[in-house]
C-alpha cells in the first residue's frame, strides 16, 4: 500500500478501532529523510515516532517518507501510545536503562506483530487497493 496522507490517516483510524485507541486524539505525519536526521542524527534509521501531549490526550505519529514497511512501523508507533501511561510512570521513577529500554522495545515489537496481522485479517483497507 502507498504511503500517502490519506491512507495514512484511514489506517490510524482502522488501528485506534481495533486497538480500543479512541479516547485518543492521533494525527499522523510524513516527514522527510531529513526531517529524520535532524531529530536522530546522520547514523539512524530510524522509521518513525511519536510524540505524545499527555494532559491533553493527543498524539502525533510521524512515519519517514522512505520507510518500507510503514504500517508496520505505524502499529509500533500506535502500540506506544497504548504504553505511554506506563512509560510515564517509569520515568517518574526513574529514566530507563538501555536494558530496561531494550526489554521495553521488544515488547513494543511483538505487541505490534500481532496488531499486524489483527489489522491484516481485518482486511481493513488491504480490501480496497
Ligand atoms: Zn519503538
Amino acid at each position: 500500500m502507498e504511503l500517502n496522507q490519506v491512507n495514512l490517516a484511514r489506517m490510524i483510524i482502522e488501528l485506534q478501532d481495533l486497538m480500543r485507541l479512541n479516547d485518543v486524539d492521533i494525527e499522523g505525519e510524513i516527514v522527510s529523510k531529513d526531517h529524520m536526521l535532524v531529530k536522530y542524527g546522520e547514523d539512524s534509521m530510524v522509521h518513525g515516532y511519536y510524540e505524545i501531549a499527555r494532559s491533553i490526550n493527543k498524539a502525533f505519529i510521524f512515519i519517514n517518507e522512505d520507510c518500507e514497511e510503514w504500517e508496520q512501523t505505524v502499529i509500533h508507533e500506535m502500540v506506544h501510545v497504548v504504553c505511554d501511561q506506563f512509560l510515564a510512570y517509569i520515568e517518574r521513577k526513574k529514566q530507563l536503562d538501555s536494558f530496561g529500554d531494550t526489554v521495553f522495545e521488544q515488547m513494543i515489537e511483538r505487541l505490534s506483530v500481532g496488531f499486524l496481522n489483527a489489522w491484516i485479517d481485518n482486511e481493513c483497507l488491504l480490501d480496497d487497493d
